[in-house]
Order: structure tokens, then C-alpha cells, then sequence
């Protein structure tokens, strides 16, 4: 039983999936639809598009948010529907398209749901480097690239409402997943930090329309990668070797510790390797 979109602001409307508290977004105006990775479950991805119908819109646009598995299911679902992504996603999936469409195929067994044929990760119509804007009706939807999580993530930014859709980032669930790259991950968060955030809604967790809340979650989030980044340097100053460097960072404060720890460890891997410990890539971290 799927639970129908709920209205976030007068434009912006949130599906979220049972699993992993998984966001799908709906802007509607003027009769426009733009979809942001409709996902999880059929059912789900279903729901959405009734809604959408329900509404007297016509999907316009589908935003892949980055090629993560658990947010490449929505365009197989609505044919024809323009999809767009940042400009390194399409690398991304020639590079691990099978291994992303094997979690995808794995995930659906799991789920009980079936499938005939294999699934292949969609690839864009559409792509931009750094920033495109969209116009949906009356509303300009500007897409920003904020690389960190994943190479290829975008975040979706509707400045009127100060209304950031910020995909894999700034969770209150989630602590920072560093599965790209640490350095990106920071100028990510400091370039955020200049815009005017007084709604958010991440790609897993809960939204918030508390701008105090979300400078919180900003600032806590920043605090973190740079303890992780000292403690992991200093690690690696002195010589040690990569289990040193994870006691090092054991007692480091965030949130949820007990469902954060393990991404905490794969941090604490990725990063030992980034900033140039004598770790094999392909054997730690979210490799
Ligand atoms: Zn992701």
C-alpha cells in the first residue's frame, strides 16, 4: 500500500518510500509536471504517477538526482518523459552501469518484486555541467551540480521559496555518505552555504521548512568532514596504518551513532585512501 505524495509547499509535493525513508519529488505549475527520481517500489512509482494525473499535469521533465541504483528506477516508468542529469552521469553508468542495474535486480528479488528481462540504468536525454536552470510553468528550477556523495549528484534549487531539493546530502538521518570524493564533498556543503535555505528536502530522511534546522544539519555535517579530515591526516602524518587510523576516529561524535557506524567506517577507509594512505582502493572504503 503506497502512501500518496504529500504537499511540501504549494508547488513542491513528497513521496517517500518505506524504503529508507527514500524521497521521490513532485514540482507542479501551471499544468507541468517535473518529476525528481520517482522511485522505489513499483507500487510506489505508480502512486506518483496517478497523482500526477490526478492533478491534470503532463510530466514535462525527470531529474535523475545521480546514478546511485536506489534513484535510476523512475524513467523506465514514464516512456517518453524528458530526463536530465549532470554531465557525468552518463560516464558514471558506461563505467558501473552492470553493477548498478546488479543492485537494482538484487534489491527487486529482495522486494518480491519481479521482473522480465533485465534492467539497464537509464541514460539522460538531457545533461548540464555546473548549473542549468528549467522553466516549469511559472516556476525556474535551477539545477546545481554538488559532487561529494557521487560524482554525477545534482541538487534542485527553487530560489522564490529558498527551496532546496539536495538529493544524497544533508540528511537528518544519514551522516555524510563520502562515497565520491571528501574534497568535493566540502566545496559541496561551503557553496551551499552562500544560498538562502529555508526549506530542504533530502534524497533520504525527513524534510524540513526550519531554517535554523537546516543551518544545523549544514553546519553539524561540515563539522564532521572536517574532524574526519584532520584525524584521518594526522593518522596518516604519523605513519599509521589504516586500523590506526579508524581507532583514531572511533570515539568522533555524530548522528545516530549505532546506524551511522558503519558509513562512518567506510568514511574513515575512502578518506585514509583520498588523502594518500597506503590502503588498496578496490579493497576499503565505498569501493
Ligand atoms: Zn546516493
Amino acid at each position: 500500500m503506497s502512501i500518496p505524495p504529500t504537499p511540501f509547499t504549494p508547488d513542491l509535493w513528497v513521496a517517500q518510500s518505506d524504503y529508507f525513508l527514500t524521497n521521490s519529488g513532485i514540482f507542479l505549475s501551471e499544468g507541468q509536471a517535473l518529476l525528481i527520481d520517482p522511485c522505489l517500489r513499483r507500487g510506489e512509482i505508480d502512486a506518483i504517477a496517478d497523482f500526477v494525473r490526478a492533478q491534470g499535469a503532463v510530466p514535462r521533465w525527470l531529474v535523475l538526482t545521480h546514478s546511485h541504483w536506489d534513484h535510476v528506477l523512475g524513467p523506465e516508468r514514464f516512456p517518453g518523459v524528458r530526463t536530465i542529469a549532470q554531465a557525468r552521469y552518463p560516464d558514471v553508468v558506461r563505467r558501473d552501469g552492470a553493477a548498478i542495474a546488479a543492485q537494482v535486480v538484487k534489491w527487486e528479488a529482495e522486494a518480491g518484486q519481479t521482473r522480465a528481462g533485465g534492467f539497464s540504468v537509464p541514460l539522460p536525454d538531457e545533461t548540464f555541467e555546473t548549473e542549468h536552470t528549467l522553466a516549469l510553468g511559472r516556476l525556474a528550477l535551477r539545477l546545481l551540480h554538488v559532487p561529494g556523495h557521487a560524482p554525477d549528484q545534482l541538487a534542485v534549487y527553487e530560489p522564490v521559496r529558498g527551496c532546496l531539493w539536495s538529493s544524497d546530502i544533508l540528511s537528518d538521518v544519514e551522516i555524510p555518505f563520502v562515497s565520491d570524493n571528501l574534497a568535493a564533498f566540502e566545496r559541496t556543503l561551503a557553496a551551499l552555504d552562500a544560498y538562502d535555505l529555508r526549506l530542504l528536502v533530502p534524497g533520504h530522511g525527513h524534510p524540513s521548512a526550519d531554517p535554523a534546522e537546516i543551518q544545523t544539519r549544514l553546519a553539524d555535517d561540515r563539522a564532521y568532514l572536517a574532524e574526519l579530515r584532520e584525524r584521518v591526516a594526522r593518522s596518516i602524518e604519523r605513519g599509521q596504518t589504516l586500523d590506526r587510523a579508524l581507532a583514531a576516529c572511533a570515539d568522533m561524535r555524530f548522528r545516530l551513532p549505532a546506524e551511522n557506524a558503519e558509513p562512518h567506517r567506510l568514511n574513515v577507509e575512502s578518506v585514509y585512501w583520498e588523502l594518500g594512505g597506503p590502503v588498496d582502493r578496490s579493497q576499503t572504503g565505498w569501493q
